[in-house]
């Protein structure tokens, strides 16, 4: 089947949620996928900041073949190693020796724990950030900042407040001692890879100091090393309460996390909460692997460096206004609402991209990512702004 068979057969067979598909993908290696009629592309989005080996890497394979040929689920009733050491792991990456981890599935899920977590203080009311993204589920739409896609969904969860992303003041005039939690991205992903001023979490975590509300950072987009640290917000140097983590986490398979830290660790008790897949072997097996090589190949150095790189190429591109980000999360702001077209002609040049806003072209390739395969992507890029930007 090529790619119109099967575009075809999803509308007769998918829900309508995601609109048409342009493409069907079949296979992948590194940073390279192929769709059904045989096209390559470089992908430069990742699965959306998912896959942080590529596609089909080898200690991804292993690892998810060796723990599928051996014990492939077994509930929350019993312990597994992978989930033990995967949030040993976790733990020590946050530093903090009281750090208790909660497994699930998907950046939704994470976000819906760190909620109930929240109400475990007494509390309920929560503040969030105008034009976040925290998932699609009741809970965690409660706390996304985009009224598009709230609003036909409402009433959602009550005593959630949005508030100007980046601005302090309203931050010290919505948080109370009422506060159960503040949540932030550390940097905005979905909303078009906005990067907050720099004492903005600094701020916020003296704000959630005296009003004792829990600090949360959803780590979901910035985590694993994508923007060159484990966790998106090491550049502020604060610790934040709670962090969620999902897409990268898995390294391409379904994993997410919600660490909590310090005194917040002990606000579940049995009965509390639970997800019948959550720290799944096979998904911690995935994680492991990914997290090994990592570290192991410094990979959080190479992207710091590719970041530098394709700032500095990208913004020289006419048409480019501004260049931002963190690692190898980079949102590329056009100077006219193109973005679509830029995608389209990126897409027919043989390079995948991801449009996040009407201005905004959004990058997240693999942090295995060649400096050759980056510096294919600059050339495609200019190639496509000279013709698509008049
Ligand atoms: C993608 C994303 C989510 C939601 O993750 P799902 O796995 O789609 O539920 C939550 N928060 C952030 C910051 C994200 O980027």
């Amino acid at each position: 089947m090529n790619n119109n068979d099967l575009i075809s057969s999803w509308s007769h067979s998918i829900q309508n949620n995601y609109g048409l598909p342009s493409i069907a993908l079949v296979r992948g290696k590194g940073c390279l996928v192929t769709d059904a009629d045989g096209k390559k592309y470089l992908d430069f989005l990742g699965g959306i900041a998912t896959n942080v080996l590529g596609h089909a890497h080898p200690a991804i394979v292993k690892a998810v073949t060796k723990q599928v040929g051996l014990l492939g689920h077994v509930s929350n009733f019993y312990a597994h190693p992978n989930a033990i050491t995967l949030a040993q792991r976790l733990k020590e990456m946050t530093g903090d020796d009281d750090a208790r981890v909660f497994f699930a599935q998907s950046g939704a899920e994470a976000n819906e724990a760190a909620i109930k977590l929240s109400r475990r203080t007494g509390r309920y009311r929560i503040i969030a950030a105008q034009g976040a993204f925290h998932g699609r589920t009741m809970g965690a739409l409660s706390l996304t900042g985009q009224p598009s896609k709230r609003e036909p969904f409402l009433p959602l969860l009550k005593g959630v407040k949005h508030v100007p992303y980046g601005d302090i003041e309203s931050m010290r005039r919505a948080v109370s001692i009422k506060t159960a939690m503040v949540i932030l991205e550390p940097i905005m992903g979905e909303a078009g890879v906005i990067v907050p001023p720099a004492d903005y979490l600094v701020a916020v975590r003296q704000i959630c100091d005296a009003t004792g509300a829990l600090m949360v950072l959803d780590c979901v987009q910035t985590g694993m090393g994508r923007t060159g640290d484990w966790f998106g917000f090491e550049y502020s140097g604060i610790k934040p309460d709670v962090i969620t983590l999902a897409k990268g986490l898995g390294g391409g398979l379904p994993l997410s996390a919600m660490i909590a830290c310090g005194a917040s660790a002990y606000l579940f008790a049995p009965g509390d909460h639970g997800s019948t897949f959550g720290a799944n072997p096979i998904t911690c097996a995935a994680s492991l692997a990914a997290i090994n090589f990592i570290e192991k190949n410094a990979l959080m150095i190479a992207v710091k460096r590719h970041e530098k790189h394709l700032i500095q190429e990208i913004a020289l591109i006419p048409g480019v206004l501004e260049v931002r980000g963190a690692g190898l999360l980079i949102g590329i702001e056009l100077t006219s609402e193109i973005a679509n077209e830029v995608l389209v002609a990126m897409r027919s040049a043989g390079v995948l991209v991801n449009a996040a806003t009407p201005t905004t072209i959004r990058i997240a390739p693999a942090l295995t990512v060649t400096t050759a395969q980056i510096n294919s992507f600059v050339a495609s890029f200019r190639k496509v702004m000279a013709n698509v930007h008049t």
